[in-house]
């Protein structure tokens, strides 16, 4: 397993939308190995291909929040259905969005259709964090952020700092 460098905002790759995954095999499972790999070490409950810089329509996520007890969860060509009018609230962060927060409203609940680390179709019942967090990845799949529900102005500020950062030097005290 290989830790991936994370692409961050403003980076354009972010923005392009994945592709559907012809088949499971070797090649892909590789790449869920790398990425949850990569989130864990990231401190990060999620993250999608694109993430990394592949645009194929793969998932990764472990919301178990328990170091002992990992329960990675592995989504190919997820399509959700069924979304609750009700909404649910979270603060979200994003690993391609560091050190940002913002509060938004999705679905409580919803279903997800996909296919598993084996290649086998799966629907899955989400509630809670868990259907936050796959609704919060599905976005990628198509190039969305979540700072794209902000307003204009806290979205702009928000890429400004990224910006800012990304262009920061190395500060050494000799
Ligand atoms: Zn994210």
């Amino acid at each position: 397993m290989t830790i991936k460098a994370i692409l961050t905002e403003p980076n354009k790759i972010l923005r392009q939308v994945s592709k559907l995954v012809e088949k499971v095999g070797k090649e892909e499972q590789k790449l869920m190995d790398d990425m949850i790999e990569t989130m864990y070490k990231a401190n990060g409950i999620g993250l999608a291909a694109i993430q990394i810089g592949v645009p194929k329509r793969i998932i990764v996520m472990d919301i178990s929040k328990n170091e002992e007890k990992k329960n990675p969860m592995y989504f190919v060509n997820p399509i959700i259905k069924n979304k609750n009018s009700d909404l649910s609230r979270y603060e979200e962060g994003c690993l391609s969005v560091p050190d940002q927060f913002a509060e938004v409203d999705r679905p409580s609940s919803c279903e997800v259709e996909y296919l598993d680390y084996n290649g086998e179709k799966k629907i899955l019942k989400t509630s809670g964090l868990l259907a936050t967090c796959i609704q919060h990845e599905m976005d990628h799949l198509e190039g969305i952020l979540f700072i794209d529900y902000l307003s204009k102005l806290k979205k702009s500020m928000i890429i400004k700092k990224l910006s800012k950062q990304k262009n920061k030097v190395d500060r050494i005290i000799v």
